[in-house]
C-alpha cells in the first residue's frame, strides 16, 4: 500500500486536490513508498490566504510568549527524535545517526530563535536633537516562504522557519517533494507546541507551486536552498517581483592539505566529509588538494586504504557508514560523471560503481569512488557531482592550492589542514569562500553565527541564521519623536537637522 501524503494548511492535514502527485521513494529498496500531492496555483493561493489571516495576531503576541512556544517545540521534537530520524532516513537514505544530526542542527537554530526578545531590541538615542529622541524597531514582514532541498529535510526548513516565526511572520514552507514527511510532522509539532493555526503551513509541490509563491504579492520574502540554476532563477524572479530573497546554491568544497598536516588525521576527516551522507551535502568535501608530490602520494595511499574499508549499507543498518542516494537520477548522474572523469584522463583509484548491497539489490547505492590527478578543466572538477566521489587535485605549492579554491565558480565551504598558524591565518584572510574550516573539514557555523556561501553558491546579501536572519525577516522602522515641550517653537520651513 502506498501512503498518500497531504499538505498542512491552517493547522490541518489537507489532501491535495490538483490531481497531480509525485512519488516518494524508499531509496534503500528502490520502491515507491508514498505519493505526495503537487499543489496547483489555487491551492497555494489558499495557503497564502490562510497564513495572511493568521499573521497579525501572531505578530501581536509578545516575543517572550512566541519564544515559549518555540521552547515547547524543542521539547516535543527532542521527545520524538528517534521516530523522526527513522522517518527522515527512510525517505532520504542517510543513516539514523546522520538523520539525528540533521534534526539537531535544525533545533540549534530554534534554540537561537528562542532569544528573540533580545534579538528584536531596537536602538534608542535620547536627545538626538534638542527635545528629539530617535529610536528604531524591527517589525515582521508578514507572510514569508521557504523553498527547501531534499538533502536536509529537517535542518533547512527549521533554519528558515525558526527565525521567521520568532520575528512574528507567518510561514509557507514548500519542502522538497522527494522527502516531505518530516516537514509535515514538524508542522504538527509546531501546532502542538502552541503555534496558532495558519502560522506555519506546508504546501507540497513542484515548479507550479514555487512559481505561485514567487508571483504572489502577499509573500514578502523568499528563502531558498537548492541547486545553483534554481537558486538564481528564484532570486531573480522573487526580487523582480519586489520580494526579499536569499537563495543558496550548489558547491564544490576544497580541502587544502599542507605538507605539515597530520595525514592520518586528515585522511580520517576527509573520508567522513567526502562520503558521509553519500556526499549529498552542500558542505561535503569533494576536492582534496594536497600540496607537494610527497604529501599527495602519502595522502592518496591513506585515503585509498580507508575508502576500501567503508561500509555502505541500508540507512537503518547500524554498521553502515553511509546509505543510498535519494534517487535513481542521482545514481545515474554520479555514474555519468565517473565515466567522464575516466574519459578526460583522471586516474580512477577506487571505482564504486559496481556496488550492490545484499538484501537491497534495487537500492540506490553507489560505492565510494576516489580519483587522483584530477585537473581544473575536467567536468568532475568543475561540476557539483553530489555523490560519494572525492577528487584529488595535486598542487605544487600553497599559492596554487589557494588559487584553485579562489578561481572555482562555487564558494560555499573550504578547509585547510596545517600545523602552521601563519599559513592558516593567511588562508582565512585571502580565500574567496563564505565558510572556512581550519583543521575542520565541514565548517558549518554554529546557529548564532551565519551560514552562507559566496560566488555562485549564494544569491542575496544576508546569510541564514544568526543575526542576519533577524535582519532578513524584519523591516526596520526608525522613529524620530518630539514631545509637546519641543513644539513651542514656531514652524520651520528649513529641512530638520540635529544641530
Ligand atoms: P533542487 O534545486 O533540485 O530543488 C530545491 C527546491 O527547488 C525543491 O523544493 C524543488 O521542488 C524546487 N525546484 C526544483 N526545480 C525547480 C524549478 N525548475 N522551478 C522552481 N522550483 C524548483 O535541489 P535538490 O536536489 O533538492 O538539493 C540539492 C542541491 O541543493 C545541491 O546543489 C546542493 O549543493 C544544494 N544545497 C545547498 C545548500 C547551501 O546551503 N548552499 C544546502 C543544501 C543543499
Amino acid at each position: 500500500m502506498v501512503r498518500e501524503l497531504t499538505h498542512f494548511i491552517g493547522g490541518q492535514q489537507v489532501p491535495g486536490t490538483s490531481g497531480r502527485f509525485g512519488d516518494v521513494y524508499d531509496p534503500n529498496l528502490g520502491q515507491v513508498q508514498a505519493r505526495v500531492p503537487l499543489a496547483s496555483t489555487s491551492e497555494v493561493e489558499q495557503v497564502i490566504a490562510n497564513a495572511e489571516a493568521a499573521q497579525p495576531a501572531w505578530a501581536a503576541m509578545n516575543p517572550q510568549r512566541r519564544a515559549r512556544i518555540l521552547m515547547k517545540f524543542l521539547t516535543l521534537v527532542n521527545d520524538e527524535m528517534d521516530s523522526l530520524a527513522a522517518l527522515l532516513s527512510s525517505e532520504h537514505g542517510k543513516t539514523i545517526p546522520d538523520a539525528k544530526g540533521d534534526i539537531q542542527r535544525g533545533l540549534e537554530v530554534i534554540e537561537f530563535a528562542v532569544g528573540i526578545p533580545h534579538l528584536l531590541k531596537g536602538e534608542y538615542t535620547e536627545s538626538a536633537g534638542t527635545g528629539i529622541d530617535v529610536y528604531s524597531m524591527r517589525q515582521p514582514l508578514g507572510v514569508v516562504a521557504g523553498i527547501t532541498p531534499f538533502n536536509f529535510p529537517a535542518m533547512i526548513p527549521l533554519w528558515k522557519a525558526g527565525p521567521a516565526l520568532a520575528c512574528g511572520n507567518a510561514f509557507v514552507l514548500k519542502p522538497s517533494e522527494r522527502d516531505p514527511s518530516v516537514p509535515l510532522r514538524l508542522a504538527e509539532l509546531f501546532l502542538e507546541a502552541g503555534l496558532p493555526e495558519g502560522v506555519f503551513n506546508v504546501v507540497n509541490g513542484d515548479k507550479e507551486a514555487v512559481d505561485t509563491i514567487l508571483h504572489d504579492p502577499r509573500i514578502k520574502a523568499v528563502g531558498f536552498v537548492g541547486s545553483t540554476p534554481i537558486a538564481q532563477y528564484i532570486y531573480e524572479t522573487a526580487t523582480a517581483n519586489g520580494k526579499r530573497a536569499q537563495c543558496f546554491g550548489g558547491a564544490k568544497n576544497h580541502a587544502i592539505v599542507m605538507p605539515d598536516a597530520d595525514l592520518d588525521d586528515v585522511a580520517d576527516q576527509l573520508i567522513g566529509a567526502g562520503y558521509g551522507s553519500a556526499g549529498e551535502r552542500c558542505m561535503a568535501i569533494s576536492v582534496a588538494v594536497p600540496v607537494g608530490e610527497d604529501t599527495a602520494n602519502r595522502l592518496v595511499e591513506k585515503l585509498t586504504d580507508r575508502v576500501h574499508k567503508l561500509n555502505v549499507g541500508k540507512s537503518d543498518d547500524p554498521g553502515a557508514d553511509y546509505g543510498p542516494l535519494v534517487g535513481l537520477d542521482g545514481v545515474d548522474r554520479v555514474k555519468k560523471y565517473v565515466q567522464q572523469g575516466i574519459d578526460e584522463g583522471a586516474e580512477l583509484v577506487v571505482d564504486g560503481r559496481g556496488l550492490t548491497v545484499e538484501g537491497a539489490e534495487n537500492g540506490y547505492f553507489v560505492g565510494a569512488t576516489l580519483f587522483d590527478r584530477v585537473t581544473k578543466n575536467m567536468s568532475i572538477y568543475t561540476d557539483e557531482i553530489f555523490g560519494p566521489v572525492l577528487s584529488v587535485v595535486r598542487a605544487e605549492d600553497y599559492e596554487e592550492a589557494l588559487a584553485l579554491a579562489n578561481d572555482h565558480e562555487y564558494g560555499n565551504g573550504v578547509a585547510i589542514f596545517t600545523r602552521d598558524g601563519d599559513a592558516a591565518r593567511n588562508f582565512a584572510a585571502r580565500v574567496q569562500v563564505g565558510m572556512v574550516g581550519i583543521n575542520v573539514p565541514i565548517p558549518v557555523p554554529i546557529a548564532y553565527y551565519t551560514f552562507g556561501g559566496w560566488k555562485r553558491s549564494g544569491f542575496g546579501d544576508l546569510n541564514q541564521h544568526g543575526p542576519d536572519s533577524i535582519r532578513f525577516y524584519t523591516k526596520t522602522k526608525t522613529v524620530t519623536q518630539r514631545w509637546p515641550a519641543g513644539l513651542k517653537e514656531s514652524n520651520s520651513f528649513v529641512i530638520p537637522t540635529m544641530e
